[in-house]
């Protein structure tokens, strides 16, 4: 499958329903945000007439690329930015994301409140303290949850991708994103990918992020 079609993404979203509910989820309340990095515009468009509602993309220069054209097919899809962000990408992206789940410092975040006032966030924790990987420490999360609040953003969760590791652990750091959001009353937890979305599910995820699960393996080695 190098060319994804409706019906493959159509099959695909129906495994990952059916993945959801078997792991004890609600498939009409977890969110899936197809993530479609390393596709072209054709494809996302795919994904749209297959019922996909919620799009990710990782790349801030692929984003800008890709998404004007998708915009003005009149669809509406609601854009999600998962990629590492830089505060001097947020300009360009602003007219175009919805919500932004990778924040994971407050410089990004008044870039954010500026360039796009009032935008949905989540915060990224980095719950495995992996150096290659973006987020906050998890000890520093209700800090920065407070000073985003503070920059009249609108803070809605938390986001974390698990450290590839064994089941257990990968279910203790889900366990820990999701202790997180509860003490700090936020509602939204971005948990887990096409390997570990039961894990994540398990534990409470209210969005899944997938791609290979709906596409197939990407194009042109776009690996992270
Ligand atoms: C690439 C990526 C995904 C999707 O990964 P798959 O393993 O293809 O499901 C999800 N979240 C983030 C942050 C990603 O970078």
């Amino acid at each position: 499958m190098s060319v994804p079609t409706v019906d493959d993404v159509r099959a695909g979203l129906d495994r990952v329903r059916d993945r959801i509910e078997a792991a004890g989820g609600d498939a009409e309340k977890v969110r899936i945000v197809a993530v479609t990095k390393g596709f072209d515009a054709g494809v996302v468009s795919v994904a749209l007439a297959a019922g996909v509602t919620d799009v990710g993309e990782n790349y801030a220069q692929e984003l800008v690329a890709k998404w004007p054209s998708v915009r003005t097919t009149g669809a509406s899809p609601r854009l999600h930015f998962v990629g590492r962000l830089q505060r001097n990408k947020v300009r360009s992206l602003a007219g175009l994301v919805d919500v932004w789940q990778t924040v994971d410092r407050s410089s990004v975040g008044a870039e954010i409140a500026r360039r796009a006032p009032g935008a949905t966030v989540l915060v990224q924790v980095n719950v495995g303290d992996e150096p290659q990987k973006g987020g906050c420490r998890l000890d520093d999360v209700d800090d920065l949850v407070a000073e985003l609040s503070g920059l009249d953003l609108d803070v809605v969760g938390l986001m974390a991708i698990a450290e590839q590791a064994d089941l257990a652990t990968v279910r203790d750091q889900f366990d820990q994103v999701r202790r997180a959001a509860d003490r700090l009353a936020l509602p939204e937890r971005s948990m887990g990918m096409t390997a570990d979305l039961e894990a994540a599910v398990g534990a409470g995820a209210t969005m899944v992020r997938v791609g290979t699960a709906l596409f197939g393996p990407r194009p042109g080695g776009a690996i992270a």
